[in-house]
């Protein structure tokens, strides 16, 4: 299933549904010793609060009473013992279980990430990456938290509430009766009240999100929104969302503040009503001081457990609605695996075939992005790619990269269909440069060495002075380790052109796909581009989107893709004399001298 945005729908609305959370269990397992440290403490903690009211009785009616002044202390001693159990339990269930939680979400948030990076290109085509990561980042802070607090503060109001419920009965079944023919008065408005609260508070949180969603906007556009002038606008429309937010937040205020009147109200009114049927009871010899401190005691810890749970309940609800749509991606398995028994690659040449392949995309199953396409490349040869724009060119690349496979048909890298052999020794024979260079927020050094993680420094070095790039990288405060700042922005374009030009140098691959940048650089930069990539080409097959006359008239041959389809192969002056698609093209692309030029 691909968790899009529909299905997180469906998800909040199956929040109620708690069997999600069992998903949890797998993750708890390897720390089975720290979640019996938390239930043993938790057991303590709850016997201990427990125990209180009883010591307390006992110090009323024997502490207080002349006939034994001694025996004072023996009770203040066991109440200061059990307050010492309270303190120890407590202290090691807020260490067990927050430990417990930040263990697990660490190890959920890296589980689930290791799994998006497996996940194919069909799923990342399909699904709002920054939704999910943002979703990923909320749902496990969620989680964390009621791992980490909220299901050991349920476990915990759980026996509490129950334990305190028994004893109440024990102390005095009279009262006991009372109280339980209240509630139902004292909840019911409370209840209801309590709903409007949280609707309210959820369209509160609403409002927030589309604030956030807004500021998000514009900042990430913030130079078109000053070279259009339009902070005043943008700054008003936030501040409309902004007002309206308060607004809703007012009225969640407003419910607030009244509940908060009703339920002190009826509370205290309740227990004021028990408590003076209680003293009754007292002056009239039915009941000990002690029996009705006890009761008083009990009183509020149920309550005070009741509470608590009806709060975190919300919480544990909203963690496994969390836990479900983790669970959800991480069952979303990877449509391109490697096959349960690999083919070995032959040896590294560099042969590319590809045969009868047609292949549409999944999200347009009924139009063949590539229809019947038949080529190949010899070790060592370069082949240029050329069509106008949609003609397949870009997917051509994918496949060979086995971002997908095709709907019929086979390419073979080496002579083994690379369907049938581990995906990373396909991936391992080809070296790419991209029309955009990716640039990761690291250093010089980093970025050159992502194409091959275990080059030496002087590897590294080789690679830029090859790609030209040693030459601008040298003058950079730091060298080598100068930090190229977010997706390189303190480089050039031709710069970081050379920086991929270099890891691909790195990585020395038998294949090599390239995309020509369409974007134009100064003559200089063109040249030393022009010139790093002379050097990578040398000695390897080579494919590339062309879109340069320089590039297609160098080129061994060039395959010309129109609609998907190969419509004629041969040099650039074969193609031109056959007149056609190409010397439109040629003239279209690479500008009207374009013939006259290549004739030269
Ligand atoms: P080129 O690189 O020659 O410009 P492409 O290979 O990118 O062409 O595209 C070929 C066809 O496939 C086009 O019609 C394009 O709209 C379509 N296409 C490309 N990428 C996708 C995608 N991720 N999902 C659906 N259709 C796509």
């Amino acid at each position: 299933m691909t968790p899009h945005a529909s299905t997180y729908d469906t998800a909040a609305k199956r929040s109620r549904d708690m069997r999600p959370l069992k998903g949890l269990l797998p993750f708890m397992l390897p720390y089975r010793g720290m979640v019996g440290v938390a239930v043993l403490a938790l057991l303590a903690a709850a016997g201990a609060t427990l125990s209180l009211p009883v010591a307390v009785r006992h110090m009323i009616d024997r502490g207080f009473s002349q006939d034994s002044a001694a025996s004072i202390d023996s009770y203040f001693i066991a109440l200061f013992i059990i307050a010492g159990i309270l303190a120890l339990a407590t202290a090691a269930r807020y260490y067990a279980v927050t430990w417990l939680g930040e263990r697990v979400v660490a190890d959920i948030r890296s589980r689930v990430f290791g799994h998006m990076l497996s996940l194919s290109a069909s799923f990342y085509e399909s699904t709002r990456t920054g939704e999910v990561l943002s979703r990923l980042t909320t749902d496990t802070t969620v989680l964390q938290s009621v791992v980490g607090s909220g299901a050991s503060v349920a476990l915990r109001n759980f026996l509490l509430l129950l334990g305190g419920f028994v004893m109440l009965v024990i102390t005095s079944p009279k009262l006991t009766g009372l109280i339980v023919v209240m509630i139902p008065v004292v909840l019911l408005p409370l209840i209801l009240f309590g709903r409007r609260v949280r609707k309210l508070s959820r369209l509160s949180q609403d409002r927030i999100a589309d604030t956030a969603a807004l500021a998000n906007e514009a900042l990430t556009a913030i130079q078109i929104v000053q070279a259009y002038v339009r902070e005043a606008w943008e700054a008003a429309r936030f501040r409309d969302a902004v007002e309206e937010s308060f607004l809703t937040a007012l009225k969640r205020i407003r419910a607030r503040a009244l509940l908060t009147a009703i339920a002190i109200m009826f509370v205290f009114g309740s227990i004021v009503s028990v408590l003076w049927f209680g003293a009754t009871s007292v002056i009239e010899g039915r009941m000990t001081g002690g029996e009705l401190g006890q009761f008083v005691l009990y009183a509020i810890v149920t309550a005070g457990a009741f509470a608590a749970l009806s709060e975190v309940w919300g919480e544990v609800q909203r963690a496994a609605g969390a836990m479900e749509r983790i669970l959800e991606l991480l069952d979303t398995r990877p449509e391109i695996a490697d096959p349960e028994d690999p083919l070995p690659l032959a040896d590294r040449q560099g042969h590319i075939e590809a045969h009868q392949v047609s292949f549409c995309y999944p999200s347009r199953p009924d139009e063949r992005a590539l229809d019947d396409v038949s080529f190949q490349v010899n070790p060592g040869e370069s082949v240029a790619l050329v069509g106008a724009s949609g003609a397949g060119k870009t997917t051509v690349f994918r496949l060979l990269l086995r971002f997908y496979d095709p709907d019929s048909g086979v390419i073979r890298i080496d002579g083994t269909d690379i369907g049938k052999a581990r995906i990373a020794e396909v991936r391992d024979r080809i070296g790419i440069v991209p029309q955009e260079t990716v640039i990761f927020s690291a250093s010089a050094r980093e970025n050159i060495r992502y194409g091959r993680p275990e080059a030496t420094d002087d590897e590294v070095i080789r690679a830029a002075q090859a790609a030209l790039a040693d030459e601008f990288i040298r003058p950079l405060p730091g060298g080598y380790d100068a930090y190229l700042g977010e997706r390189g922005v303190r480089l050039s374009g031709g710069q970081r052109q050379r920086i991929a030009i270099a890891r691909a140098i790195l990585k020395n691959p038998p294949v090599l796909l390239l995309d020509e940048a369409t974007s134009s650089l100064d003559a200089e930069s063109e040249r030393k581009v022009q010139e790093a990539l002379d050097r990578l080409l040398e000695d390897r097959t080579t494919l590339i989107i062309a879109h340069r006359l320089a590039t297609v008239v160098k080129a061994d041959r060039i395959i010309v893709m129109d609609r998907g389809r190969v419509v004629a192969t041969g040099t650039h002056n074969e193609l031109l004399s056959q007149g056609g698609i190409y010397a439109r093209l040629a003239e279209l692309q690479f500008g009207h001298d374009a013939p006259a030029r290549a004739a030269v």
